[in-house]
């Protein structure tokens, strides 16, 4: 039997997508030196790159080596920036900081409110010292989709720069980074583009990486060193993940071939649209409001029912082939379902039919929150309003 999953990353491949991995490649060899070029080349050809002023550097490792290599190498010394936070991968790229030894500042909303251009607006006001804002694009620990076109128009207003975590987002969401005067934005392979784990990259401003020659604290996170290698000899510095990697050029294929970034968005959009719907009707309540809700990932309020427990009802969905994912909130209790990887309507249409069956198992006749959950949810949004 199939098993779907409803994880955002890694998430359900394509069967042309696992069987490219079939082949051994030598990294030194020219298909595959050849294969290298053509997926920075692809991935460049995903945004508006028609002033050549971007390069594209690919990086072994899962998604926090990616964002880790960004941050060291781009970020200069003396540089004092402004971490965005809603969510885990905000507070990683704090952390992250931290362990660089780099100085910076946090506007923190919590577990799901977007933070807004007026505070971004306040603390460049209050903070000349800032070089650089730092944000999340999609939050997946909510699934809120953060508002990074008003914020880095304010950055640009202030001269700062602007590096953006699109690791959920990439591929899916459009993103003009020409517009946005963004440095550099970062994803990987196994989100949106429905790659296998195992290696990321940065889109980055030529200029701004010629400038950061020497500066990264890491040798095998060194993007400037990785650029310049990938540049001059078609390599990458150390042992790519051969397989990922051609498998990736396969998922590209298919993104292209599915219609680029717009069509993309536009089936994840839909797989939302079958599921929110369907678990409202079963009395599941989301998170965030339809606002905020972004195509990638919905966090749902797990119900008050005193039958439901989040570890039958995830052995109950996986026993019919589906994998969900636990949530990450830290005041309510909630689970989360992925919209993204290889899977259409109708597969949302059977999630939804699963977790009707697995609820019926559980004796649980009412999914709907607990009053408290709501309540929650309501005083942050007064607070934020
Ligand atoms: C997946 C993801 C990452 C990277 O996580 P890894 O576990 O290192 O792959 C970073 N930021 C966001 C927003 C993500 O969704």
């Amino acid at each position: 039997m199939s098993q779907y999953l409803l994880t955002p990353g890694p998430l359900t491949t394509d069967l042309s997508v696992r069987e490219a991995m079939l082949v051994d490649h030598g990294s030194w060899d020219d298909d595959f030196r050849r294969l290298s070029r053509s997926i920075r080349e692809s991935i460049l050809a995903l945004i508006d790159n028609t002033d050549d002023t971007y390069e594209c550097v690919l990086m072994q490792g899962s998604g926090t080596f990616v964002v880790e290599a960004m941050l060291g190498t781009l970020l200069p010394h003396d540089s004092h920036s402004l971490v965005l936070i809603n969510g885990a991968y905000g507070k990683r790229i704090a952390q992250t900081l931290e362990y660089l030894g780099r100085s910076f500042g946090c506007i923190d909303k919590g577990d799901y409110l977007p933070p807004q251009p007026s505070e971004v607006l306040t603390y460049l006001n209050t903070h000349p010292q800032t070089t650089h804002v730092v944000m999340v694009h999609c939050e997946t620990s909510s699934g809120i989709l953060n508002p990074i076109n008003e914020i880095a128009a304010v950055a640009a207003s202030f001269g700062v720069r602007t590096l953006i975590d699109s690791m959920s987002a990439f591929g899916a969401i459009p993103v003009d980074l020409t517009r946005l005067h963004c440095d550099a934005l970062v994803s990987s392979a196994n989100k949106c583009i429905e790659g296998a784990p195992g290696f990321g990259f940065v889109i980055v401003k030529r200029s701004v990486l010629e400038a950061s020659a020497g500066r990264s604290h890491s040798l095998s996170l060194d993007l400037h060193a990785q650029w310049k290698t990938m540049r001059d000899t078609g390599q990458w510095r150390f042992t790519p993940p051969t397989h990922v990697v051609a498998a990736f050029a396969q998922a590209l294929l298919l993104h292209q071939q599915e219609g680029g970034v717009a069509a993309r968005g536009q089936r994840y959009a839909t797989n939302r649209a079958t599921l929110v719907n369907g678990m409202q009707a079963l009395g599941f309540q989301t998170l965030l409001s339809d606002q905020w809700l972004s195509p990638i990932i919905v966090t749902f309020f797990c119900p008050a029912d005193q039958q439901f427990k989040f570890a039958s009802f995830y052995d109950g969905m996986k026993t019919r082939g589906f994998i969900v994912y636990p949530g990450k909130l830290t005041e309510v209790e909630s689970f989360r379902i992925g919209c993204i990887g290889a899977i259409d309507s109708s597969v949302m249409a059977q999630v939804v039919q699963a977790c009707a069956d697995t609820l019926a198992d559980m004796g649980v006749t009412d999914a709907s929150p607990p009053s408290s959950a709501l309540q929650a949810r309501q005083r942050l949004l007064d607070a934020s309003a």
